[in-house]
Parts: structure tokens; sequence; C-alpha cells
């Protein structure tokens, strides 16, 4: 297969490059670096199958010479991180609703198949956990930055979905759930990266809120090993699949293991959302997916708990320079 991965020099999509390429597909990158870097692809370079492009997917002339190179799009590029969305709602919006737009129309051209990278954030404040894929979304005002970037993927959503209904374009929708490893940066936001280097660097860690909010932390390749079958699939397209671990953990539990296993003296702070965030920082308490419907199609069974994925993590910062 002919792969293009847009967000290609991200984390999740830094993976599917090496994943796709080890089985031996030729992958085509591109990526603007606003928060991927050439670090994560680096060692992929030296593969005669590996080709990159350093460009924004809103150039559409670069776009649309890669999409008619290729046989399939993981569509993976798109703002990333709370911390960077409520920073940045302009464009956060933009990126993620252009960027899915133009991709969708130059897929459509040649109906090439598209997997949408969604996120579970579309899910909101809903307490009816676990979240299927058919359940409502539960969103704050628009006058919560935050809320921007659930209601610009569900928009990506509703828009694949239309091209799928009205012009048959092959499309597959995965919503991903704190997808967490080795690459992942803390610079937007990102807990688990950002409290093991807290740890390793013995400055305090920091919990936000009371940190009794849970997270479903998911490996990133299981994730990977979920979303490849997903996309051959030929019934999962014009659907929509949770990709995430089912077990859920407290993000004050989640401090105290990563000081447990960096073997770290750093203490652990609590530190409010107004402060941490903005004013009127609005979070979700529980995040936990239904995966039964990824297990029934492909058999996903997320394997690497999140004992494994700290270790992982810490492993990778400790011979990071
Ligand atoms: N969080 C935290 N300390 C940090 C960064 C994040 O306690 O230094 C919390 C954050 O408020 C949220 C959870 O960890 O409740 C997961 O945050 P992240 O940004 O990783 O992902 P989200 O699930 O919010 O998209």
């Amino acid at each position: 297969m002919k792969v293009l991965i847009t967000g290609g020099a991200g984390f999740i999509g830094s993976h599917l490059a090496e994943h796709l390429l080890g089985r031996g597909d030729e992958v085509f990158v591109i990526d603007d670096l606003s928060t991927g870097s050439m670090e994560n692809i680096i060692h992929l370079k030296e593969n005669p199958l590996f080709h990159y492009t350093l460009d924004s997917i809103r150039n559409l002339q670069v776009l649309a010479e890669l999409v008619d190179m290729c046989d399939v799009i993981f569509h993976l590029a798109a703002a990333v991180g709370v911390k960077l969305i409520v920073e940045s709602p302009v464009n956060t919006i933009e990126t993620n609703i252009y960027g899915t737009e133009v991709v969708l129309q130059f897929a459509n051209k040649k109906k090439k198949k598209v997997v949408i990278a969604s996120t579970s954030e579309v899910y909101g404040k809903s307490d009816r956990v676990p979240f299927r894929e058919d359940d409502d979304m539960v969103l704050g005002s628009t006058k919560k930055a935050r809320w921007s970037y659930a209601c610009s993927k569900a928009i990506d959503e509703f828009l694949a979905l239309a091209y799928y209904r009205e012009k048959g374009l092959p499309v597959v929708i995965v919503r991903l759930f704190n997808t967490v490893g080795p690459r992942q940066t803390g610079r937007y936001g990102m807990v688990i990266p950002t409290l093991v280097q807290q740890a390793l660097e013995s400055r305090p860690i920091t919990v936000y809120g009371d940190g009794q909010q849970t997270r479903s932390f998911t490996f990133v390749k299981d994730v990977i090993g979920c979303i490849i079958p997903l996309c051959e699939h030929p019934d999962a397209v014009g659907e929509v699949f949770n990709v995430g671990s089912d077990r859920e953990i407290s993000i004050k539990d989640l401090a105290y293991l990563i000081k447990e296993k960096a073997q770290s003296p750093s203490e652990i702070v609590y530190i409010p959302y107004d402060r941490a965030y903005q004013e009127g920082f609005e979070d979700m308490r529980r995040r936990v997916p239904d995966i039964s419907k990824a297990r029934n199609f492909v058999g996903f069974d997320p394997s690497v708990d999140i004992e494994g994925i700290i270790d992982s993590v810490i492993e990778y910062y400790k011979y990071k320079e």
C-alpha cells in the first residue's frame, strides 16, 4: 500500500509511519512541524520507502499531489493539546476544520479511503460512562475555548460522514482516548510526559484540580494495532470507533504512580484549574470508552497497562538528551 499520513511527524503519526514501513508499505508524510518534529522521523529517513514533505496541508497543490500518489490517507494533522487549544483557539478551529475539509475534497476526487483521527473529547462533559459511539455529545458554552476542540472535531466527523453518505467516499472515524507513549511531548500540556519530566527532574509534580478526574490512557502501539486493521476492514467504512483502553485511573493516582516508578523525591502539588488553564476552565470528571465495537470488528484488546506505559515514557525521557 501507498499511505499518506498527514501530521506524520507528530507523536502518533511517526509511530504509525514506523509500523507501516516495517511491514513493507510505502509511506508519505506531510507535516508543517507546528507540533510535530523532525526528531520523531529522523530514524526513518534512510528507508527508501519513506518520503516526507515539510509543508502545511493548506498548501493545496502539494496536498493534491500527495493524495493522488497514495491509496489511503490517515488524516492526523490537527491542533493538539488542551493547553495549546485554550491559548490559540483560532488556530485550533481553522486547522481542524479547514484541514479536514481539503483532505476530504481531494480524497473524494478519486475515492481514496480516509481514516479521520477524532477524539474522546467529543463526548465532552457527559457523565454516562463508559462512552458508546452513538452517545450524545455534552459540550460547554462557546465562551469556553476548550470546547472549540471538541466542536471542530465533531464537524470533521459530520463532514466525513456526509462525504460517505452523499458521495460514497470511504471514510473510517476513530475516536482516540488519551494516546500516550514515547515521543509524546509535554509542551502542549499532556499529563503523562509533563509529570514524568517533573518527576525525573525532581520538580513539583502538578496535579490540576482535586486529582479525582479520571482518564483511560492508551499506549500508542495499541492504538496503531487497532486503526490499521480498522482501515482495512471493509465493513468499517462509514463507521465511528472508540479506540482506547477501558481501564481508568485518577490523575492523583497517576501522579503517585509516576513518582514511585521514577523513584523521585518530587512533592505532589495541587493547582486549581483556573490557574493551570484559565478562568472558568471546565474539565471532565471521568473518561472511559466502551470498546466493544472495535473489539467486535478487529479484536481490539489493548495490551499495555498504565504501569507499562509509565515505564516506557520514563525510559524515553531518561535517555533523551
Ligand atoms: N493534568 C494535570 N497536570 C498537568 C497536566 C494535566 O493534572 O500537568 C490533568 C488535566 O487537567 C486533565 C488530565 O490531567 O484532567 C489529562 O490532561 P491532558 O491534557 O493530558 O488530556 P485531556 O484528557 O485533558 O485531553
